[in-house]
Order: C-alpha cells, then structure tokens, then sequence
C-alpha cells in the first residue's frame, strides 16, 4: 500500500443522506484545500445522487416492484397510495423533478393546479397549520396568496417527494429518510454490533443504488484515497456501505472515515470491526491529519507521527499545529453535479424554507466559537473550543472566488455563531467592493447587534439569522452560561427584523432544573416574540446531555446524576440522566411543537399558552368549552406579564 501510491489521485465523497438542495460544505473545504497543496483532488455527492437514482423512472419501476411483492399485513397508506397510483408517478414524476432543479419553471402552472400529481398520505399536513382557523380549501392560498405560484408548486411537489420517501420507508428499508439514513445504528450506539450486522445483511434496493453509485464514481475519478465524510450520524450507515462496495471491489483503495461524527462519536473508540471498512480515521479538522497521512502513504513518514488518526492499531496523535483557518484554502465546488438539486419547500414559513430551498455557498466566518461557554454545548471539543478567524480579506477573496465558480450569489455563513466584529467588517468591506450577495447565518443574540449594526448587515445583503434562545428564562440562561437575557434578545431580534432581516431561534425545553413552570413560562416569551414581530421562526428540540458538555463533566453542577458510564467501544456522545425535578418533559414536547408551528404561520398568538397542551386534539371548528377547562386544570398558568416583552422594547 505505501509503496505504490504513485500519483495520488484523491476523491472525498458525501455519504447519504444530507440535504437535497445544495452541497454539503465537507467535501468543497477538503478538496479546495488539497487542490491549494497541488494534489489531485475530486469530489462526489452520493447523497444527492441516490436521491435522484431512487426518483428516477428506474428507480420508481424498481420500488413498485418491491411494493407489489409486499404481502397484504405489510400494505401501508402508503404503499397502497402507491401502488394504485403508479402510472401517474411514473410519467409526471421526472418532470417534477426537472421543475424543482429549476429545469422547467412552467411546470408550476400544472402541478400547482392540484391536478398533476398524486395526492397520498403527506397531503394531509396541509390542513395541520390550520388548526381550526382556516377553511381547507384555502390553506395554500392563505400561505401563499395569488402570486406564489412557483412556491405553491414548490410545496406540492415537496409533499410528493414526501410521500415517496414514506413508500421507500414502508416497502424497502423502514430507516430510510431523504434528510438522514438509518441515524438510529450509528447515534450514541455504544457498541459497533447494530452497525455490523445491518452492513451483513444482503443489499437492499438502496443499498444496492449505492453499490453502482460508489463503483461508477471509482470508475470515473480512479482514485488511490477514498475520503468519507459522514457530518451526522445519519450519515455513518451511508459511509460504511460505501466503504464495504469499495473493499469488496478495489481492495488496494486507501479508505479513510472523517466529519463531524467522528469528531463527537467516536473519541474513544476502540472497535477493530471499523478497520474492516476504513484504514484510518481522523478526528477534527482535517486538513493537519490528512496531509501528515498522506505523507505516510508516501513513504515519508512514520505511522508514529500521524495525527489525531485512528489506525487499525492504535491511535496515534503527533502533536502539530492545526492549518490556520486562513491557509486552508478556498472551497470549491468543482466537480459537483450543481444543476441537479432540488429545491424543495417543507414549511410554509419564509424563514424556515432557507434550509431547504436554493443552491447556497458555504462558508464559515471563523473556526470555532468566540463565546465557547455554553453549558449545554460540546465546548471542550474543538469544533467549538480552536476560535480561529479568517480576515476580511481572505473571506472576500473565498467569496469572489465561489461566485465566478458556481455563478451563484447566495452565502450560508455555517459557524457556530459568527461574530459581530467580523461581520461588521465583512459587511463594510462588501459595500465598499460593491459585491452584491444575499447571506444568512447563525449568531449569539448579544447585545453588540445594536439597530445600526443590523442595518448595516442587511444592507450588504444579510437576508436572516439563526440563534440560540434555548429556555426562554433568565434563571435557566444564567445556568446554561448563555451570556444573554430575555429582554435583550426580545431587542436584538426585534432590531434585525426591523432591518428587515428574518429570525429563527433555537429553542430547548428538558434543561436541568427546568420545572413545568418553567417551560409554560418560556412557551409565553416566545408567542410574545412572534406576536412583537422579533422572531419569524423556531426550533424546539428537547436537551440531550452530550459527554463533552460542561453538564456532562459537572453534572453535580446542575442538579442532575448521570447515569452509570457504559465503557463503550464505539460511540459515546448523549449520555443519560436524572434531574432532581422530576418533570415529565417528554409531555410537554408536542404542545410546545404544535405551538411553535402554528406561531410561525402566524396563528394561535392571542391564544392562552397553555392551551397547546390539551391532550385532546382540536376539533375543525374551535375547541370545546369542556376541553378548554381541562387543559387550564392540568398546566400552570404562566407568571409572565402579557406586555412584558413589548415593554422590554420600549
Ligand atoms: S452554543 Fe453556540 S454560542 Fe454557545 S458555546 Fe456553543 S457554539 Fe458557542
């Protein structure tokens, strides 16, 4: 292997599933940086090409095989939907496809007009924002009144790709999703033997797409190093499999396991089964390791002097200092098949369908965080805790460059939270080179976002902001180290929406001490901020204690117990535990969900909080009076005054 490495052609590939509207960054930072160090580096994105493989009209005469030989018990809705709908998936399907590539705008007119496509089991989530409020035939024209036509064909065609999705789930391979891929065998999984016997059973369709995907992507680039990066862990299943076709195939082919995942998961892993798959695999940024590796398999330098890189051995950690954020290249998007995404539109909601909808450049102000104190956040790790910025200069020139390369205007700033001062200069710099782009990113919601500096942003071309709210409760922000209050965001977010600027918040619900009050009390804050026009969008997810959090090192710190450490061989990340409180959160996730949906479609806001917490569902036509009752006798009726963020403004 080390002697015959020869010209060294490099290929760094996406593993299934990431997002369908655009690249993930990974791979366009790893190649654009080999690229800066004069090696031949390609890249490919086997998660949009499965995607498009399985909603091919191959693909889809493929899946209605496998439905029709599915026995009656495993029928579903979906199947059945399906399976009586065939033909019609069959022949409007590509067209579809071609429409949400931005191939064929005219296309809207027909399946806009609710008489194109099948309409199955997904369609029925239009009448879930409604709530009672509006009529089901008009939800699609309260969301997108007379002119949206492109967006409303958008949304349909998205609920198709929905659909299908369910029918690969329920025909094929019950972890199958367009936006992750069998999370569950690789997530916190202390043990490789879940992953292990999944990669042992016989290849089903997916799988089977995937095999002819890796082994035509070999063909194409014959590279000598395979670079798999697997972001999340529904990534990993993806990335193994791969790793498996190109083993079994081309067994001299250097395989090499990095991203994100690795990063978080797999620290202390001592599992041997993984060399079966992958030679190496690198923890953290990966510019340091793959070069000192790639010396390795050039013969000029020892195995000891590896960094940060599991071998089939041991690992080895040759401390050298990391590439500097402003040596690592500029990404490039060179290679990836840029015209075939789908922009797709889950969410009738501006803010939300950034996410999903539209080809964005991808690029980080800074390395890691400033703040790095987060109590919930994986500081000690260095994704967080290496803060290395870039200059204006150099994020310019990477800026410059991404345009003349992919003709696209659009920027997604993928920090942790980019910080203001380089922002401010960014922005300043954009102006003055009168570059004209439309970005969006994640930031801390502090108090330096002062009215001119929000204006300042939005008028080089910031278009949104993501941020951590997390509970909205000053008690629980000081506990979790946040570095913000209530009132403080409610100005911060409510300057950047007066600049025009869209924004979505990150919230928590299940934090250590967090009471039931606590939570009612928070849900209060936030329809107070929508209805004060400071936020536009959210996000509650439900806390999880990670081992590399200040909660997870201190846990006495927070009032809560760990529970007993499993000594895992593989993956160590969440890590359960008991909080003195005793609060069943798990009850209040739905209510504070449904709340938050209906929220951003701008419904339920003079709504008594507690009311989203009724555990009978809402009739059509309002809820009963009985209903209401019962739901103010279970949940505490918040403390906050209802005009407490208005004065916070004023
Ligand atoms: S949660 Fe965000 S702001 Fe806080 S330390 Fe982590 S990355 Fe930084």
């Amino acid at each position: 292997m080390l002697s015959d490495m020869g010209e060294l052609r490099i290929l760094s590939i996406i593993p299934p599933m990431t997002q369908l509207n655009t690249p993930y960054p990974s791979t366009a930072y790893l190649t654009g940086f080999l690229r800066s160090r004069g090696f031949r580096a390609e890249q490919a994105d086997l998660s949009i090409g499965l995607a498009l493989k399985l909603l091919s009209v191959e693909g889809l005469r493929a899946i209605h095989e496998r439905v029709s030989a599915l026995p009656r018990e495993q029928q579903t809705a979906a199947t059945r939907f399906f399976a009586e709908h065939f033909e019609v998936y069959r022949t409007t399907l590509s067209p579809t496809i071609r429409f949400l590539q931005g191939r064929d705008a005219s296309l809207a007119h027909r399946i806009a007009s609710r008489h194109y496509l099948p309409e199955g089991p997904r369609f029925a989530s239009l009448d879930q924002y409604i709530d009672g409020e509006h009529g089901e035939g008009d939800a699609l024209d309260w969301a997108f009144g007379a002119l949206g036509l492109q967006d409303r064909a958008k949304h349909i065609a998205t609920l198709c790709l929905n659909d299908l999705a369910d029918v690969i789930r329920d025909a094929i391979d019950p972890r199958f999703e367009f936006v992750r891929y069998a999370e569950s065998l690789a997530a916190s999984q202390p043990t490789f033997d879940h992953l292990d016997a999944a990669l042992g059973t016989p290849h089903n369709l997916v799988d089977a797409f995937l095999h002819t995907l890796t082994l035509e992507a070999l063909s194409r680039h014959q590279p000598k190093l395979v670079l798999i990066t697997a972001p999340f862990p529904g990534n990993v299943y993806g990335a193994f499999r791969i790793a498996q076709s190109i083993k079994r195939t081309h067994p001299s082919i250097v395989t090499v396991l990095g991203g994100g995942y690795c990063n978080t998961e797999l620290r202390a892993m001592s599992e041997p089964r993984v060399f079966d798959y992958f030679d190496f695999v690198t923890l953290d940024a990966g510019e340091r390791p793959l070069l000192a590796l790639v010396e390795h398999l050039q013969g000029t330098r020892p195995l000891d002097r590896l960094v940060r890189t599991y071998t089939s051995e041991r690992y080895v950690d040759f401390k050298e200092p990391d590439i500097a954020f402003s040596d690592s290249g500029a990404p490039t998007y060179a290679g990836l098949p840029l015209d075939d995404y789908l922009s797709l539109l889950d969410m009738l909601n501006p803010m939300h369908r950034l996410w999903s909808d539209g080809r964005w450049n991808k690029l980080t102000v800074a390395h890691g965080c400033y703040w790095k104190k987060c109590s919930f956040c994986d500081v000690n790790l260095d994704y967080i805790s290496r803060y290395d910025l870039a200059t204006t200069g150099v994020l310019l020139d990477r800026i410059e460059s991404l345009i003349r390369e992919t003709g696209q205007t659009g920027f997604h700033f993928v920090d942790e939270a980019a910080p203001p001062k380089a922002l401010k200069s960014l922005a300043q710099a954009l102006l003055q080179r009168q570059l004209n782009i439309s970005w969006w990113g994640n930031i801390r919601f502090e108090k330096s976002f002062n009215t001119s500096l929000c204006q300042l942003l939005a008028d080089s071309g910031c278009i949104a902001v993501t941020g951590g709210l997390e509970v909205a409760s000053d008690r629980l922000l000081k506990l979790m180290k946040k570095g913000v209050s209530v009132a403080q965001v409610a100005r911060v977010t409510r300057a950047f929406s007066d600049a025009g600027i869209l924004v979505h918040a990150y919230l928590m619900y299940g934090f250590p001490t967090q009471t039931a009050q606590d939570t009612v009390d928070a849900l209060e804050y936030v329809r107070q901020l929508f209805a004060a026009g400071c936020i536009q969008s959210g996000f509650f997810h439900r806390f999880t204690c990670t081992v590399h959090s200040p909660v997870g090192k201190h846990p006495e710190e927070y009032g809560v117990t760990l529970s007993p450490p499993l000594h895992p061989t593989f993956a160590n990340n969440d890590i359960n535990f008991t909080d003195a409180t005793g609060v069943d959160h798990d009850a209040f996730g739905a209510g504070l969900r449904k709340a938050l949906y209906n929220y951003m479609h701008g419904i339920g806001l003079d709504l008594d909080v507690r009311e989203w917490f009724d555990p009978r569902p809402a009739s059509r036509h309002g809820r009963t009076k009985g209903t209401r009752r019962r739901a103010t006798r279970d949940v505490p009726r918040t403390t906050v005054p209802p005009d407490l963020i208005e004065r916070s403004l004023a």
